[in-house]
């Protein structure tokens, strides 16, 4: 039988509140730093803003709450560099990651002992797992990561914005943006107008036309689901008892980690959707990834033969046409920051990305060259 859902993507596992402060938006506000995007990319910026330009005003703006994109419903797992593996300018990214969460305090159940890559090729002849899918899935590398409760991550990030004297504006969507001739920008945010000095967008696949780059990314939803708790004996018996996060190497794809509490959160696959808030976790080809994974997963060994599925959802992924990550400036002076296209890898990287851009704000960071910078097309 499937759980009712109350969101059209399905309800993710994570369900830490995150209370922010609610605030009027004023009509021609005018802020230092304006990140539109409440999820890890624009927190962990507007974190670092904060920071390093102390005094600066920060204000962030999202088009619904803190978390309604990939952030909310990621896996969580944490991973080094990018999808494309190690690229100048973004390395460290686990230790970046744990360096917040440690020098901050946040509370987000961080576990920072590995992960391993799995595949059905080349495998560890002593790997603790040996699971059946598409062949054998067995160990292949030990590699750093971990894993972590991104609901408590985002709670704790905003909760540092606002007591560091920054505001949030939930239900707030930038849908225009201006050069003004001044050195400001001109954000049109529900229909009010602010202006702000620096802009940084971290709003994953959205905005992409607004911001001229919708020949260079695009969205697509990625599904996962969450199971019952599951005993330390079912754990034994499929190898599984050091509960090490884990992705397969090789194809078709497998994700998976364990939760503070014993519930095992495993993804897989891309829906080809169309539009990202037109997906339905109802619609055909949504419903046929899930059951699948649930298949999968139910075979993978027979102590998971009867396990049951406590929750299915989809969440959003943007996705360049060569995979690497989109951090670049809509003009010279580097007025318009944009962060997007980590693909299923930016968890870890969203921190290290956003220290990079209160960097470049800082005025002693550059973006990377690696990254194309789309022509100016806004007026
Ligand atoms: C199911 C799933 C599992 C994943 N698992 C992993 C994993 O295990 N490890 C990993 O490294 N990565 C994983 N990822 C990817 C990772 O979660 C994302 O790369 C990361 O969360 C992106 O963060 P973000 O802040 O850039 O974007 P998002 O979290 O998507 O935030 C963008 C925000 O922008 C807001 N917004 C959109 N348009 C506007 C507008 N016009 N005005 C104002 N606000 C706007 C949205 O409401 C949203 O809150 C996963 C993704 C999904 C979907």
């Amino acid at each position: 039988m499937r759980t009712p859902t109350t969101h059209p993507w399905g309800d993710p596992f994570w369900s830490c509140p995150i209370a922010v402060t609610p605030h009027p938006l004023t009509d021609g506000l005018h802020v230092d730093v304006a990140i539109v995007g409440a999820g890890f990319t624009g927190l962990a910026t507007a974190h670092y803003v904060q920071q390093l330009c102390p005094g600066q005003h920060v204000a962030v703006f999202d088009a619904h709450q803190v978390g309604h994109g990939a952030s909310g419903r990621t896996g969580g797992l944490i991973l080094e560099d990018t999808a494309v593996g190690p690229l100048p300018g973004v390395g460290d990214c686990i230790a970046t990651l744990c360096e917040l969460v440690h020098s901050q305090g946040i509370q987000c159940a961080l576990r920072v002992r590995g992960c391993w890559e799995i595949g059905r090729h080349n495998i560890q002849p002593t790997s603790p797992i040996r699971w059946d899918d598409h062949g054998t899935l067995a160990v292949v590398y030990n590699i750093p990561g971990g894993a972590f409760d991104p609901r408590q991550y985002l709670a704790g990030l905003a909760s540092l914005i606002e007591q560091a004297g920054g505001q949030i504006f939930e239900h707030a969507p930038v849908t225009d943006l201006h050069f003004d001739t001044s050195s400001s920008v001109r954000l049109t945010v529900a229909d009010k107008t602010v202006t702000a000095t620096r802009v940084v967008f971290g709003t994953n696949p959205w905005c992409l036309p607004l911001l001229g780059l919708h020949q260079q990314a695009e969205g697509i939803h990625t599904v996962a689901v969450a199971t019952e708790p599951l005993d330390d004996a079912v754990f034994e018996a499929i190898g599984w008892g050091t509960r090490t996060p884990f992705y397969t190497l090789d194809l078709p794809y497998l994700w998976g980690r364990v939760t503070a509490d014993n519930c095992a959160v495993i993804g897989a696959g891309t829906t080809g959707l169309g539009a990202v808030d037109a997906a339905h976790i109802s619609a055909p080809d949504a419903v046929a990834l899930h059951d699948s994974l649930a298949y999968r997963i139910r075979h993978l060994h027979p102590a998971l033969r009867d396990v049951r599925i406590t929750h299915r959802w989809m969440g959003p992924l943007c996705r360049t046409h060569d995979s690497k990550p989109l951090l670049t400036s809509l003009d010279d002076t580097q007025r318009v920051l944009i962060a997007t296209g980590y693909r299923g890898h930016g968890v870890a990287l969203s921190a290290r990305v956003g220290k990079l851009l209160a960097e470049v704000i800082a005025g002693y960071g550059a973006l990377p060259a690696w990254s194309a910078r789309p022509r100016l097309n806004i007026a």
